[in-house]
């Protein structure tokens, strides 16, 4: 029997962990997928990040550096007016004529310098020369003292300025010089510049980078709407003090405003603007990576906006194939734990059967060792059996003899008178016939050896069926019932004389499945009880009623109308040796040995005791199929 090995907990305790499982590891999945996504989004944002701030700063120092040299590039060229004599000339001593020369050396070196204006400031600060002296709006005679550059410059410090002309309301990089003559500063040479060149070059690279000067306006620009913007907020004093000085005219200088700005690291920002600002697509914030070094010999500040869009769109793509990722390694996982268990669950079934199998051999084995040693035991009893029925048989077959020799002995003394009163009248008519011959009386001697010849026929008739009646016979044997009546009604031929009775014989002749001497014998057993009981009166009736019962039965019924069986012999009729007639006369054998013989045969003799008086012997026989046609 297979033995189930699971939890002893009741199913309904069982399910609920499962169904628990069943739903939760889906919202696990999902939720370690969801981490993996965003883990390599975080991973990729960030390597992104810091390959990108490499880059950065690469491209940072590259322009950074070109911002430097396009600034230097101007700076000695205040300086180189302290070599011109005409200019010191001018200084002082300012009369028209070196004002015109200085004014076309002016022009001349501006011209070949390729800056935007050159001109020359005496110590008050009034433009006493110009490169531009010719144009309507020209600087000549222009008080600049208020010029944070000319301060500088006056004091002997180099004049560094960006700032938008008070003329000409044009932006340019002032750099400013004081004139030494003579160990004192006469006057100041100023160089404006425009560095429009350097945007416009940033512009081409596709480059987003600014300038922020020391106010911390944005002076130079990629983007233009950037331009003039304060990069940090602005106080309103330095609002104030920056309008009066007109450094940068009267521009509102309004406050950059970006929606975010986070500190990475030293110099490096991650900075996003709103949606709506010209950088943005419309939909989402845009972002940069900004970087920013101060230029060498500046307060100014060099700063590199690095777009992270596409950062992030890779990253997004990282997130999700790390998601994707995931998820088929979850997949993958979950195939081969459910084929495992699929396997498992086959393998456990095999050895189940394997077991039941195993088992229901062993019983089988048991079972038919058992099977072998009950069949053994049967034909031991069986040979035991056939042991007791020889034996019983044989003793049957010994019982019949001696009682059919018990019937002969019985008879003897009327065999024995049968036969002297045939011998006597034999001797009688063998002399008488010896006589006739002697005289020649053929005829009467003739009839005498017939009657002779009669006498001697019915003499060996009476000893053959008493022959026939003492052999031995088997139990497969055969008989025809007429034949087997007319041969018991012969044996009884001479009680029949001395008892003689009214015989009715009503029965179709059959072919029975017993042997002819034995039913010849049954037969004179029951017609000789039958004798013996109506011997003492006058009326004796003797029926002989025989019926086929189906297809293989045949019954016949010997009845008498003789005085009956009183009800305490009835049980004790069968039993050998029984016998209720006197001296010699019964042995108590007849019942016995007919049934017994009638048992052998198949069939059975039994008593029945009719209402209207007498005995009725029922001999009930196997009927064998009548080949012949009936006597
Ligand atoms: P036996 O004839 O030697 O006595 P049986 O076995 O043939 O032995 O019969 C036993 C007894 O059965 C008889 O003694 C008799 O009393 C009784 N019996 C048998 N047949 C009849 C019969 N037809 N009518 C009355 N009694 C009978």
């Amino acid at each position: 029997m297979l033995q189930c090995a699971s939890s002893p907990l009741p199913s309904s305790l069982t399910v609920k962990p499962r169904l628990l499982r069943n739903l939760l590891l889906p919202i696990l999945l999902l939720l370690l997928t969801l981490g993996f996504g965003y883990g390599g989004y975080l991973i990729s944002e960030g390597a992104g990040t810091r390959a990108l701030i490499e880059t950065g700063e690469r491209q940072l120092e590259l322009h950074a550096r070109g911002v430097e040299s396009e600034i230097s590039r101007y700076t000695y060229l205040p300086s180189l007016l302290e070599l011109e004599s005409s200019v010191t000339r001018l200084l002082l001593d300012s009369t028209p004529a070196h004002r015109e020369r200085v004014n076309q050396y002016l022009e001349g070196l501006n011209r070949r310098a390729g800056s935007r204006a050159v001109y020359l400031l005496d110590t008050s600060g009034r433009v006493l020369a110009t490169s531009n002296w010719q144009d309507p709006d020209s600087y000549l005679g222009e008080d600049l003292s208020f010029r944070a550059y000319f301060q500088d410059a006056v004091q002997g410090r180099p004049g560094r300025f960006y700032g938008i002309g008070s003329t000409t309301g044009e932006p340019g990089y002032y750099l400013a010089h004081g004139l030494v003559h003579g160990g004192r500063i006469v006057g100041v040479a100023v160089v404006k510049v425009k560095m429009e060149a350097l945007e416009e070059r940033w512009e081409k690279a596709r480059l987003q980078a600014f300038v922020s000067d020391e106010n911390g306006i944005i002076i130079l620009s990629s983007d233009p709407t950037l331009r003039l913007k304060a990069v940090r907020p602005l106080s309103d004093q330095d609002k104030e003090r920056l309008a009066r000085s007109l450094q940068y005219y009267w521009w509102a200088l309004n406050e950059w405003q970006p929606l975010s700005r986070q500190r990475l690291a030293d110099g490096v920002e991650a900075i996003s603007f709103p949606p709506q600002s010209p950088e943005g697509d419309g939909h989402r914030p845009v972002s940069y990576l900004m970087q920013s070094r101060q230029l060498n010999d500046t307060p100014w500040n060099f700063t590199l906006l690095t777009p992270v869009q596409d950062l992030r769109r890779e990253a997004m793509i990282h997130g999700m194939l790390a998601a994707l990722g995931f998820a088929v390694l979850a997949f993958l996982l979950i195939a081969w734990n459910e084929r495992r268990k699929v396997i498992a669950t086959r393998l456990a079934a095999r050895e189940a059967l394997e077991q039941a199998n195993n088992a229901l051999e062993r019983r089988i084995a048991e079972r038919t060792s058992d099977l072998r040693a009950s069949n053994q035991h049967l034909r031991e009893q069986i040979r035991e059996r056939r042991q007791a029925e020889d034996t019983l048989r044989k003793a049957q077959d010994r019982l019949v003899q001696a009682g059919k020799l018990a019937v002969i002995g019985q008879m003897s003394t009327s065999i024995a008178h049968e036969l002297n009163q045939p011998l006597a009248a034999l001797r009688t008519l063998s002399g008488n016939t010896v006589r006739f011959l002697a005289r020649g009386r053929l005829d009467v001697a003739s009839s005498n050896l017939e009657a002779i010849n009669d006498m001697v026929d019915r003499m060996g008739r009476i000893t053959a069926s008493l022959r026939a009646f003492a052999r031995r016979a088997d139990d497969h044997g055969q008989a025809r019932l007429g034949q087997a009546v007319d041969a018991a009604l012969m044996v009884l031929q001479v009680r029949l004389k001395q008892v003689p009775v009214n015989l009715h014989r009503d029965y179709p002749d059959a072919r029975l499945a017993i042997d002819q001497t034995r039913l010849e014998q049954i037969l004179v057993n029951l017609i000789a009880n039958a004798l013996d009981a109506m011997s003492s009166q006058e009326d004796r009736q003797l029926w002989l009623e025989g019926r086929t019962e189906g297809t293989d039965r045949y019954r016949l019924v010997v009845r008498d109308n003789g005085p009956g069986i009183p009800p305490d012999t009835r049980r004790h009729l069968f039993e050998p040796f029984f016998t209720t007639k006197p001296g010699e006369l019964g042995l108590g054998l007849g019942l016995t040995l007919s049934a017994s013989l009638a048992t052998a045969a198949g069939g059975n003799l039994s008593v029945a005791y009719p209402e209207a008086g007498g005995t009725a012997f029922e001999l009930y026989l196997p009927l064998l199929p009548d080949m012949e046609p009936p006597a």
